[in-house]
């Protein structure tokens, strides 16, 4: 398998692509972002990179960042955490709020809005927001050994200034005691952390340690094996929103995706992909960057629901 090859021949499929999806504007300075960019970069587990089309131009990652934090908020607080948020698909949009009104303020999973804002929340740990960016940013740089990668102020303030929907579950939580913090505080952290800018290239390296059975590739251990495939499995039944049964079906494989139209993707033992174009299909998720993996998976064979590596 020539697999720059499939990159670059997918980085052509997707240029010729008319139907783009519409870019997030309920974030108005997402809303300026060109859709006509489309980047991939795959981080393989002998240590090599494939990259092509726009897969150095930095994006906002939002949700994709949600899968750092969780990693983080588990090394805080271990398996108690699942005692304030639950492990199953939402079926319902990311920032639902019927939702947790019939469960209590304990939100679905950790990867809808409310379940990170509890993760946001733990990773504050009775700090300032920007003791806990500092940390996230520390742990990113340290995963993608690049430390150049930053948060995007222009982002975080627009978000600040219109989310109000956020806000709504933060206090509704609050009022069942699921986030312990001044809501300003959390969500502070929480807006910080998905206005971190990444490209592909940036992402994929970051991800690795989701395909190496939770080892850094310098050989240290982020987390153990079990965590990993925890993270794992997440990403794959809650990392699309409510299309996360569509995107297992058509992909096969773990991701998870952000309204800046970015995907993290997760071939375990094999590749950490990162994807990004920013117009999103009718679910919030990027339409091409699904596209491209679902090619991607059908042309390497990449699933976890296969033992075998065959295209068809
Ligand atoms: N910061 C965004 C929000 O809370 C993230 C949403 C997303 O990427 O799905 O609305």
């Amino acid at each position: 398998m020539d697999l720059g090859n499939i990159v670059n021949e997918l980085v052509a499929a997707m240029q010729a692509q008319e139907d783009r999806g519409t870019v997030a504007s309920y974030i108005p300075e997402l809303a300026k972002i060109d859709p006509g960019q489309f980047g991939i970069a795959i981080a393989t587990a002998d240590g090599r990179m494939l990259a092509g089309g726009d897969a150095d131009t930095g994006f906002s990652i939002q949700s994709v960042s949600k899968v750092f934090a969780l990693t983080l908020a588990l090394g805080k607080v271990g398996d108690q955490l699942w005692e304030r948020v639950g492990r199953e698909p939402s079926g319902n949009p990311f920032n639902s709020i019927t939702q947790l009104e019939h469960e209590q303020g304990i939100p679905r999973n950790p990867f809808i809005n409310a379940g990170a804002i509890v993760v946001a929340d733990v990773n504050l740990g009775g700090h300032q927001p920007r003791v806990a960016i500092g940390e996230m940013l520390r742990f990113v740089h340290y995963l993608s050994g690049d430390d150049s990668i930053a948060i995007d102020e222009a982002v975080a303030a627009s978000e600040t200034a219109t989310g109000f929907r956020n806000l709504a579950l933060a206090n509704y939580m609050r009022a069942f005691g699921n986030v312990r913090h001044d809501v300003d505080l959390v969500l502070g952290n929480y807006i910080h952390q998905c206005a971190m800018e990444m490209s592909c290239r940036q992402l994929a390296l970051a991800g690795r340690y989701l395909m190496l059975d939770g080892r850094h590739p310098d050989g240290g251990r982020v987390v153990s094996p079990r965590r990993a495939r925890r993270i794992n499995a997440l990403m794959l039944t809650c990392g699309h929103y409510d299309a996360s049964g569509d995107f297992a079906f058509r992909v096969g494989i773990p991701g998870k995706s952000g309204v800046g139209g970015g995907i993290l993707a997760i071939v375990p033992g094999r590749a950490s992909i990162a994807v990004w174009s920013p117009g999103l299909n009718a679910n919030g998720n990027s339409c091409l960057g699904t596209l491209a993996l679902e090619e991607l998976a059908r042309r390497t064979g990449w699933s976890v629901f296969s033992p075998l590596e065959e295209g068809d």
